[in-house]
């Protein structure tokens, strides 16, 4: 439900969060847990469940064009970045508001655990 959604009330604000960039369509945040140096989370503010359930494409696109965007005002554009949309159960989602975690400032190993 998007009214009990995290990042829903995170989107409106009705959770005080900092966001690192924001467009008429998408918030991006610092993770709270974070895996490396920088882990930025980017979501649309529209509630779609999991990428599983997008049917925007231009949402979808828009959310990697952010991704590389924030990566450049990290400095991490050259260095290098990961961006991982984790998918249901065996991916380990746990939050289900569809969401780029966007993750640099070190080397990572592949394949992913
Ligand atoms: P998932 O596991 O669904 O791919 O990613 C959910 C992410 O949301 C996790 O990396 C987790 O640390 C992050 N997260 C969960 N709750 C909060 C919160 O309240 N604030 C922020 N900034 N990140 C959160
Ligand atoms: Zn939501």
């Amino acid at each position: 439900m998007a009214d009990e959604c995290l990042f829903c009330k995170i989107a409106k604000q009705e959770i005080p969060v900092k966001f690192v960039y924001e467009s008429p369509e998408i918030v991006a945040f610092r993770d709270i847990n974070p895996q490396a140096p920088t882990h930025i989370l980017i979501i649309p503010r529209q509630h779609v469940p999991s990428l599983s359930h997008a049917t925007d494409a231009a949402m979808v696109g828009r959310l990697s064009l952010a991704a590389a965007e924030i990566a450049k005002s990290e400095g991490i554009a050259e260095s290098g970045y990961r961006v991982v949309m984790n998918t249901n159960k065996d991916a380990g989602q746990t939050v289900f508001h569809v969401h780029l975690h966007l993750l640099g400032g070190r080397h990572m190993a592949w394949p992913p655990g």
